[in-house]
């Protein structure tokens, strides 16, 4: 399930470009008519530049407070570490990493960023050391330029050119009428899922932020196009705390952890030769070539 759905992605955003912070923020959830139940404790402070460190410590969580979806998570990933989710449908996954970035607030036990609890920190700075690559790619109708701005709404043209490079647009902004300045989207170009994709990983070359949140493709892209848009975020994950919701065993297999989530909790982790030699959940999933879906 892509609980990462866009409204939060857009309101994120505009958060983090909004100057007032917070303030600003009440205003525009005000026109949505909405009320935000997750705010800024009192005194909340920035969260500085973080290196990425992240524990989970006793955590619970439910969708309904009565009816716990995950708990007792204890969960260490340290800086720069690429730690890979795996496991049933339904387990938790996604709801786990909804809760870095305070989507949902925790019912017991603590999270934290750099030893800091991220329920003490303000929201805006919070999520603005977080980038989310998902398989739904938000867009709005305008130039891909803009599109692409999104992910740092102030970045001059040149870092805008840099991150569709990194990204591997280039190729495919040659072709385009305007190049950066075609319209995409409802109105104009109509992107393919692979350029979407592609979109969103320049997005978070821009917003460069120290951890990312993968949350793995499930339609189907061709073998080709998968390959190489795995390189770029390959490419992306470096010198990042990236943490991924894998649903393909073939990419996590270098990934610092593996952690195997099921409906009882984090059954086992490690890397794929110690699960591989454990003989546990992983090693029968790898066995059995089953893919996730
Ligand atoms: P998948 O691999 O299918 O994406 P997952 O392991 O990421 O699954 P979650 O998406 O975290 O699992 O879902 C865990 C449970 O929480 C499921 O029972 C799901 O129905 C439920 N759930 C997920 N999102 C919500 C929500 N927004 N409101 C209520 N229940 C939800």
């Amino acid at each position: 399930t892509n609980i990462f759905f866009q409204p939060i992605e857009k309101i994120n955003a505009i958060i983090e470009s909004y100057p007032k912070g917070y303030a600003g923020f009440k205003r525009y959830i005000a026109l949505l008519d909405t009320e935000p139940d997750i705010v800024d404790a009192p005194g909340a402070k920035p969260l500085p530049e973080v290196e990425g460190n992240i524990t989970y410590r006793g955590v619970r969580f439910g969708y309904d407070n009565n009816r716990p979806i995950v708990d007792g998570i204890d969960l260490s990933i340290e800086a720069g570490e690429t730690a890979a989710f795996v496991g049933p449908s339904g387990a938790g996954k996604t709801t786990l990493l909804s809760l870095l970035p305070r989507f949902y607030d925790i019912q017991d036990g603590a999270i934290t960023i750099d030893g800091k609890d991220i329920r003490d920190v303000q929201l805006a700075s919070l999520r603005q050391q977080i980038g989310i690559v998902q398989q739904d790619v938000f867009m709005f109708s305008g130039t891909l330029r803009d599109n692409i701005r999104y992910g740092k709404l102030d970045a001059p043209d040149e870092e805008v050119r840099e991150a569709a490079r990194r990204a591997e647009l280039e190729s495919f902004v040659e072709e385009l009428p305007d190049g950066l300045d075609t319209v995409v989207g409802e109105r104009g170009v109509k992107l393919s899922g692979g350029q979407k994709q592609r979109l969103s990983i320049a997005r978070m070359f821009l917003k460069n932020p120290p951890i990312l949140i993968l949350d793995e493709a499930t339609s189907a892209l061709d073998t080709e196009t998968e390959q190489s848009i795995q390189r770029s975020l390959n490419e992306l994950a470096q010198g990042r705390t990236t943490l991924i919701i894998a649903h393909r065993l073939a990419t996590i297999r270098h990934a610092d952890n593996i952690i195997v989530v099921t409906q009882d909790g984090i059954e086992e982790q490690g890397t794929h030769d110690a699960l591989l030699e454990r003989g546990g959940h992983y090693a029968k999933l790898h066995g059995a070539q089953h893919v996730y879906v």
